[in-house]
This record gives C-alpha cells, structure tokens and sequence, in this order.
C-alpha cells in the first residue's frame, strides 16, 4: 500500500445517535496541520483503502486525532466505518489542507463559524485554538441541526471547554456557542439562513449587525447551505476569499451531493 497514509489505532468511539458518532485515534508526530483543515481518512477494504475527506476536531497540539462522522447506511466508507471498535485499524492521509484558516481572512473584530450538521468538526479544532482568540474580540460557534440530540459536543462546548485549566478564562470570554434545531422545539429554532436574515442571530447573542469592517464568517455545510449563506453574505456586500486573496469568508463542503 502507498505511504500517503500513516496506519492509526482507534482508541475510542462514541455514538451521538444512530447517525452520528466520533472517534479517536493515535496520531503520527509526523502528522502536522492547521486547525480547521481536513484529510483523507479511511479504510483498508479487500487489500485497498477506501477513504474519505474529514475535517480533524481535534487541535493541531492534542496527542491523539479526533474526527466526528456521520453515519451513511450504504456510503462506501461510513456503512463500515461506524462499525470502527478500539484497536482497529484506519488510515489517515498524510497531506492535511484546508481553507478554514484566520489568515486566508481580514483582519476583523467578530468572527462567526457557521457549521451544520457534521460541519461543526472543522470548528472544534478551531476554537480548541488559543492563537484565534487573541485575533477576534469575539467568536460566534453556530451549529445548526435538524434534531436535538444531533447537538454534538453541546456539553464540551459550553461546560467542559469554559473551565480549560489554560485558556478557559478567554473562552469565557469570548467564545459565544449558538446551537440552533430546525425540527423539534429548542431554545433557539431555525435555518441559518433565515437568522442572519431576520437579524435574529444578532439580537440573541447581543451582537452588533455584521460591517465589512469587523465581521469574518467561516461556513462548512451542505452545497446547498454554502449556496444560500454565500448569497446572503455576498448580497451584504461581504467577498469571499479566493486564489490566496484575503476576504472577509470562506467557505468548505462538509460533503459532496
Ligand atoms: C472537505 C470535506 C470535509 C469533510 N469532512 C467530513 C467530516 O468531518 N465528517 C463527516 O462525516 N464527513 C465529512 N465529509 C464527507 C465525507 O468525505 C464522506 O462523504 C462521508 O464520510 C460519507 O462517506 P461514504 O463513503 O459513507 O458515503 P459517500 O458516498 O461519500 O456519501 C453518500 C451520500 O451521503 C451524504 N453525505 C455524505 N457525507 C455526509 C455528511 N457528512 N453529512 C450529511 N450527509 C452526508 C451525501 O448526500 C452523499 O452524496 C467531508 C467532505 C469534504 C469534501
């Protein structure tokens, strides 16, 4: 087999639901990236690897890899790999890469992470991020989902991260995490789309309206999500970042249609 992929031993998994789980794996210190990035990750199937784009949830200092799932009952990697069991063995890519990343932004003051469904995973790493916090006065986490208990790492975020021994004080300060259901009764409801349009996202985290100025956007969702944030975005006169140019968002698909 061909050395773009170092073999990792899964170390836990957890099941969010019949849809949805994660897991850990050891980690090659060879294996650098950027928080935010992805990698292809995958399988050995009948002597060849079947893989995967994945976004790591872990930050790029933790020892162990981390990534969040989805569970495809006949997807080619997910209908084998949600059956993943500790000391199993997965793939990983070696060439991490990514557009999710602070420096392919302006400067700014606020930055929004807008991210449905297994789109949260790029953001995990993101604000696991010490170096992010000392660039935005404020950090809005947006997972958008259909039910509640599709709410992965609700309790990290907003109980188990505030209390980190190192930076715990700064995301209390500025991290504010924004879960949000679109098919069952919750304490925020609704599209994406229709909260930044109604000005409603604003109102409930007592943030000022977006300016060209201030506010950075990352997005990671379904073509579909990306397709109607991007017009909302570009409509309010914010450009996307491309071909190494700054902007004031960028985008990533959290899968393919
Ligand atoms: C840049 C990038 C990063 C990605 N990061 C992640 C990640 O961190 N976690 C993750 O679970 N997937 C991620 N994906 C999607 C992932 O690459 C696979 O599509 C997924 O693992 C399913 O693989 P499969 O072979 O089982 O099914 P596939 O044949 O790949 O997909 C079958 C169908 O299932 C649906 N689907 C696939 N993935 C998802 C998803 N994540 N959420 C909702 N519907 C989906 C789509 O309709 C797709 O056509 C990412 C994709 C891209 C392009």
């Amino acid at each position: 087999m061909s050395s773009k992929y170092q073999h990792e031993t899964v170390t836990s998994v957890h099941h969010w639901n019949d849809t949805l789980f994660s897991f850990t794996t050891t980690r090659d210190p060879s294996f650098r990236y950027k928080n935010g990035f992805f990698t292809m990750i995958g399988l050995q199937v009948e002597n060849r690897p079947v893989v995967r784009a994945y976004s790591m949830v872990s930050a790029n200092y933790e020892e162990q890899l981390e990534f969040f799932s989805i569970k495809v009952q006949d997807g080619a990697l997910t209908s084998r790999l949600q059956h993943l069991k500790v000391g199993d063995e997965v793939l990983v890519g070696a060439k991490p890469t990514g557009t999710l990343v602070a420096e392919n932004l302006l400067p700014g003051k606020h930055l929004y992470l807008f991210g449905t469904g297994t789109g949260l995973a790029p953001f995990m790493s993101i604000i696991k991020d010490p170096e992010v916090y000392e660039l935005y006065e404020k950090i809005i986490l947006v997972h958008g989902v259909r039910l509640i208990n599709e709410l992965a790492y609700q309790d990290y975020i907003a109980n188990h991260l505030p209390n980190n021994e190192f930076f715990g004080d700064i995301i209390k300060d500025k991290l504010i995490y924004y879960p949000t259901v679109t098919r069952e009764s919750f304490r925020n409801n609704g599209r994406l789309t229709d909260l930044i349009v109604t000005g409603k996202l604003f109102k409930d985290t007592a943030m000022p309206n977006p300016t060209l100025d201030d506010d950075r956007f990352m997005l990671c969702g379904s073509p579909s999500m990306l397709k109607d944030t991007c017009k909302i975005l570009n409509e309010l006169g914010f450009q996307e970042a491309r071909h190494g140019n700054q902007g004031h968002y960028v985008i990533e698909r959290a899968f393919v249609e």
